[in-house]
This record gives structure tokens, C-alpha cells and sequence, in this order.
């Protein structure tokens, strides 16, 4: 669209003819973005042309924004390329991260040398399924148990309607929880290559009304915060939610002391004391040093759902000097990762999951997020390996001195 033609949206705005949010109705999605920006900009007597410089057509985000005014780029780099012995993976890897915190890239990428010269890191995804638990009311606690009998005797059905919204999805499990006249019913999912929240909850859907014309039983909400989504929640940490995955690396005790100036002893005393005694102190859910930092940068270069970093970053850090040198693993209990969907289909997050090997539907269906999964774990130690020898050779100060300011 021309100038001019950006300017008459401007206008129809201004006239009330068309409101801030229905431009796109009336425009192709770039120019749309350009109209509310002017808008924006004039109103708030502010200068959006970096927001507005962006690399891909805005109709490519149409599914992932409303409102659209340009893009926050966040700057992306590498780390690796690391060796990753996975179920679904298995090679080298550039690990793609998108950050704005200096230092980080430096320390996962000496973390990912250490570990690729202890040839690489293992990595396995031990469980997986997407959840979502509506509550439904019922009259007390014989109707709760009544429900709950009947979800039980009744599951196939259950399947039946979930599955006939989706062609990926199938129905796991499904779990009751009673509290008094509430119940929840905690429907687990096998996603396969989605993160699958909206899969998840379409079929959910379903399947409660299914239980609604069976029973007496009332649905208050599709999402009742069982499940948990996008809040720090022990049951995540426990029962596991998208993608469980470990994993771990054995560094000869040579490659300790010479790559990362410490030793075995004092990197298993600091996790021992910080990241076990002093989570446990803290009643923290995490017991992890700094996993946040690679699911969050990873989940922004490769298109996640960011706000899922609460679960995704639920994670405990082991270490133990042994007679061969140091162990180390790491394992998130609720990695919540997607090759398809979401923010996957975005032109840089695309090519930040084609980086590693794993863009779209995977070859049998869920191995491309199990691989990206297993890559994100991969990444995850590397960065605890490397924070927790600055730490135990007292290095961490400096490198932020000299890093990130
Ligand atoms: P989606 O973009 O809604 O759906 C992805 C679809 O891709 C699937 O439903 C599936 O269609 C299809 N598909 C094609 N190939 C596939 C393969 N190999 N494996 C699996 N599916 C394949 O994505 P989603 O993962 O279900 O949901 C993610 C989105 O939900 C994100 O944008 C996230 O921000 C948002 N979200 C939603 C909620 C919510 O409560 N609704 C909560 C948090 C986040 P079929 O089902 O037809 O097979």
C-alpha cells in the first residue's frame, strides 16, 4: 500500500470510522501495522521506527498477534556446536539462542566445549503429555466420587470425543482430583511434534461436554489450574507436563581442571550447597542455578510459548565427583516444546529450529520436539556445567565485568 493509503487508514481511525483493532480488515497486514503505528507514535508523542523495521511479512504473524505495531527483535546467537546423544537427536548442534543478557552465550558455549570434550551429552525424554484439568461442580462429596467412577468406567468414550477433534492428538490418561464439591479431571495428551495447549484444549472440550450430558456434573471452567499452565506449580514438578527430559555428561577429571580451572570436588560441594541446601532453604521449586537462561533463549529462537520458561524452567541439577572425573545431569520436568504451531511458523524462529534439524512435523510424529527437547536439555547443562565451575573457581564476577557491561 502507498503512502497515501496508509495516511487514509490514519484518517478512518482518527474519523471513527474504523477502530485501532479492526484495521486489518480493511488492509493487508503490513500496512495495517503501519497505520497503528503512526497512530501509536503520534499519541503517545514517541519514535516506533526501530519497532517497525522488521525482516517478514506481517501477515506471517497473523496467528501469533493482534495489534500489531512491528516486532522487538532480540538479538540471536550460538552456542556449540555441541554433541547431543539423544533418543530423537543424535550429532552436532548449534544450539540457537535469543538474549539480551551479555555473558550468557559466552559461558553455555564453554560449557558446550566441556561437554563435547567429554564426548557430548546424552539426553532422553522419559515422559510426555500435555495437560489441561477443567473443574466441574457437583452437589458434594457421593456425587465427586459418582463423577469420578464414572470417568473411570466411561474413558473409551472420553477418548472417542477427544480424538475426534484432532488428527494428531490422542487421549493418555485421565486423573481425578476432589476437593470437596469441585472436581478435577486432569486429561493428559500425546501431543506428538505441537506443544499442543490449544490441541489439548479443544479436545478437553469435547470431552466435557460428553461428561456434562452424562452426568449431573457442571463444567466452571476448562481450565480449573490443575493442569498448571504458565504458573509455578509442584504438580508440573512432580507428575511431569509436556516433555520430561534429562540430560547428562561424565567430564574426565583432566578436562575439569584444565578447561575449566577447578575441580570435580569443588563443582559437586557448590552445587551440593547452592543448588540443593540453599533451593531447599529458599522452598524454591527449582533446584538448578540457571536453566531459565537457555529454555528462555531457546524458546525465543526457536518460537515457543515464552511465558511457559515458569515450567519449563523447573529443573534439578546433580553433580558428583567420581573416581573418572565429574557427573552432571540436569533434568526438566516440564519442558513444554512444539516443532509446529505457535510461534513455530515465524520466519526466524523457523529457521532457528531448522538450525537444528528439527522444523515441522517430525518422522514418526513427536520426534522433532523430542529432539528439540532433548537439545534444550543439552543446552540447560552445558550452562549449569559452566556456571557452577565460575562459581567454584570464583570466575563469575569477572566474566560479567568483562562481558556483559
Ligand atoms: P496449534 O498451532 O494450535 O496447533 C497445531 C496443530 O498442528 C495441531 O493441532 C495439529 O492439527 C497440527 N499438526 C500438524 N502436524 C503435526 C504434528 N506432526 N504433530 C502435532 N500436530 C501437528 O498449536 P498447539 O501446539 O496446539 O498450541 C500452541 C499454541 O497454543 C501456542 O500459540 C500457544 O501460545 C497457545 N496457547 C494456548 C493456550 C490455550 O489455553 N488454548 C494456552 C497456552 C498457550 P490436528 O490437531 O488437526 O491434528
Amino acid at each position: 500500500m502507498t503512502d497515501d493509503s496508509v495516511a487514509a487508514l490514519v484518517d478512518r481511525v482518527r474519523d471513527g470510522d474504523i477502530r485501532l483493532h479492526e484495521l486489518e480488515a480493511h488492509a493487508n497486514a503490513d500496512a495495517a501495522a503501519d497505520a497503528r503505528r503512526r497512530i501509536v507514535e503520534s499519541d503517545a508523542g514517541v519514535d516506533l521506527d526501530a519497532v517497525g523495521s522488521y525482516g517478514f511479512p506481517a501477515e506471517r504473524a497473523d496467528a501469533n498477534i493482534e495489534n500489531m505495531i512491528g516486532a522487538a527483535q532480540v538479538p540471536m546467537g550460538v552456542a556449540g556446536p555441541v554433541t547431543v546423544n539423544g533418543g530423537a537427536v543424535d550429532g552436532a548442534r548449534y544450539l540457537p539462542m535469543a538474549t539480551t543478557e551479555g555473558a550468557l552465550l559466552a559461558s553455555v558455549n564453554r560449557g558446550c566445549s566441556v561437554v563435547d570434550a567429554a564426548g557430548g551429552a546424552t539426553a532422553r525424554v522419559t515422559k510426555s503429555g500435555m495437560t489441561r484439568a477443567p473443574v466441574f461442580r457437583v452437589g458434594d462429596v457421593a456425587e465427586a466420587e459418582a463423577l469420578v467412577e464414572w470417568v473411570r468406567d466411561n474413558e473409551g468414550g472420553l477418548r472417542e470425543a477427544a480424538e475426534a477433534t484432532t488428527s494428531h492428538g490422542e487421549l493418555l490418561d485421565v486423573t481425578p482430583y476432589v476437593v470437596g464439591d469441585s472436581v478435577f479431571l486432569r486429561f493428559r495428551y500425546d501431543t506428538k511434534d505441537a506443544m499442543g495447549m490449544n490441541m489439548a484444549t479443544i479436545a478437553t472440550r469435547a470431552a466435557a461436554e460428553a461428561i456434562e450430558e452424562a452426568t449431573t456434573a457442571s463444567l466452571i471452567a476448562l481450565s480449573g489450574n490443575l493442569c498448571t499452565d504458565k504458573k509455578p506449580a509442584a504438580i508440573n514438578a512432580v507428575e511431569g507436563r509436556g516433555r520430561s527430559v534429562t540430560a547428562d555428561v561424565t567430564i574426565p577429571r583432566e578436562v575439569v581442571e584444565s578447561r575449566l580451572h577447578t575441580t570435580p570436588e569443588a563443582i559437586a560441594e557448590v552445587n551440593r550447597r547452592k543448588n540443593l541446601v540453599g533451593s531447599a532453604k529458599a522452598g524454591s521449586l527449582g533446584f538448578n542455578a540457571h536453566v531459565a537462561n537457555v529454555v528462555a533463549a531457546m524458546f525465543l529462537a526457536t518460537g515457543q510459548d515464552a511465558a511457559q520458561v515458569v515450567e519449563g524452567s523447573n529443573a534439578i541439577t546433580t553433580a558428583e565427583a567420581r573416581d573418572d572425573g565429574l557427573y552432571v545431569s540436569v533434568s526438566l520436568a516440564s519442558l513444554e516444546v512444539g516443532t509446529v504451531g505457535g510461534g513455530t511458523k515465524l520466519p526466524t524462529q523457523g529457521e532457528g529450529l531448522d538450525l537444528l534439524g528439527v522444523g515441522g512435523g517430525g518422522d514418526p510424529p513427536g520426534s522433532n520436539a523430542d529432539a528439540l527437547a532433548e537439545c534444550i536439555a543439552a543446552g540447560a547443562l552445558a550452562g549449569e556445567l559452566s556456571l557452577l565451575a565460575a562459581l567454584g573457581s570464583r570466575h563469575l564476577s569477572s566474566a560479567h565485568e568483562s562481558l556483559g557491561r
